[in-house]
């Protein structure tokens, strides 16, 4: 055993040579296994933050684990300068899946959302006479770079890191008019997660959707959605798209497309495909070990009887989450497939995560009146069924 996990306290001391970037509780995790993480001391938590809805197959899933250890001797990183087999297959694998034609790799989801930017900007550049301005949402997310903070909609980061990237118009979510009023001869695209998960767990309307492509089609705007949390089966079809009666242009995919290990993707249409030699790149993009793994996720998630389980562990899951919101009286509980949410009748969410954790679950409240639930796509019946009494012991606490 590592000497410095039998000592967990010296290991907290050296924690501070980490930048301070998030409060963290005073847990080490040495090891997760499906629903469960366990920490130095030996601790077991039940999971429901999964790496922010990231290990869709759980800890450390035996195909993935697999993919990684066949592929990690074979080959690990040639350059995105050259093809390797991972990376042409998993490209493959996720054209076949959805409506796109090709796609492009990154390591994060901030990342492929520049690149869905740059992408539009340069499609802008040739068809539309350089319209370059791109419509996102109050309260959306996409990620932390400097262009996506100004993409986002997060009031906190209004005042933050200034000057912030110009060309991104704010609309209200769900409300097509505000969207409307926001067009202009410069605007070149509409950028929406199809629900907004750190926004408070907010799906788009289906008729909303439905009015996006429809403005999209009439102004010659290209549709990007930003599936980087939604997407790989975690609202319960394989992309979040799929619900809707629409294709897309441009889609952007994260967390749950590596299952844990970093690996994003830009995906588009044919006719939106314009970049060329020396327009985009990155160093780790398509790396054969990265590529290998999602390649793994993509082969468990994609299997339509995977996405059917989902899709009942979802029904099931709602059903109880709606006990206790009744229970409690509590407002709503909301979400689609397994990116589930409650909101409480009292601003204590943070409180209650804090609690919980005491209790060895681990949950997230994206807002102080919002809990979310993004356990694994496998999650097991027992332990939903052991989140949602642990759930009524924080409740009945609270009430307290
Ligand atoms: C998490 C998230 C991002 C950012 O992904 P990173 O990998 O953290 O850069 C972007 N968009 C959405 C919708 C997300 O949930």
């Amino acid at each position: 055993m590592d000497a410095s996990i039998s000592h967990p306290s010296r290991l907290l001391d050296d924690a501070a040579s980490l930048m301070r970037i998030s409060p963290k509780p005073d847990i080490i995790f040495a090891k997760g296994q499906g629903d469960w993480l366990f920490d130095t001391r030996g601790r077991k938590y039940l999971d429901w933050v999964q790496g922010w809805a990231v290990n869709c197959l759980g800890h450390s899933h035996p195909n993935l684990v697999a993919a990684i250890q066949l592929q990690a001797p074979l080959l690990l990183n040639c350059s995105p300068g050259y093809y390797n087999i991972p990376m042409i297959g998993l490209a493959r694998k996720l054209a076949e899946l959805s409506f796109a034609d090709q796609v492009f790799f990154a390591n994060s989801g901030a990342e492929a959302n520049e690149g869905a930017v740059k992408l539009a900007r340069k499609w802008g550049m040739l068809h539309r006479g350089g319209a370059h301005e791109i419509i996102t949402f109050s309260d959306g997310f996409h990620g932390r770079t400097l262009s996506m903070m100004a993409a986002s909609g997060k009031p906190e980061w209004t005042a933050l890191f200034e000057p912030k990237t110009p060309g991104f118009q704010k609309a209200i979510y769900n409300d097509i008019d505000s969207v409307r009023a926001q067009v202009n001869e410069r605007t070149v695209g509409i950028m929406l997660e199809l629900v907004q998960g750190e926004g408070g767990v907010i799906a788009a309307e289906p008729a909303f959707v439905r009015a996006l492509r429809g403005l999209c089609d009439e102004k010659n705007l290209l549709l990007i959605v930003d599936e980087v949390q939604t997407g790989i089966g975690r609202t319960g079809t394989f992309f979040s798209y799929q619900q809707h009666a629409i294709v897309p242009d441009i889609m952007t995919l994260g967390k749950g497309l590596g299952g844990g290990v970093p690996i994003a993707a830009l995906l588009a249409r044919q006719e939106v495909c314009c970049f060329e030699p020396g327009d985009q790149g990155g160093t780790y993009n398509g790396n054969a070990l990265v590529t290998a793994a999602a390649s793994a996720v993509v082969d468990v998630v994609g299997n339509p009887d995977f996405l059917e389980s989902v899709r009942k562990k979802s029904d099931y899951f709602l059903r109880r989450l709606e006990q206790i919101n009744q229970r409690y009286r509590h407002k709503q509980v909301r979400g689609r497939g397994l990116l589930l949410a409650i909101e409480l009748a009292t601003p204590n969410a943070k409180q209650v995560v804090e609690h919980a954790l005491s209790l060895g679950f681990l949950i997230n409240a994206p807002r102080n009146n919002v809990l979310r639930f993004m356990p694994a796509l496998t999650i097991e019946y027992d332990a939903i069924d052991h989140g949602i009494s642990l759930l009524h012991d924080l409740m009945q606490g609270a009430a307290a």
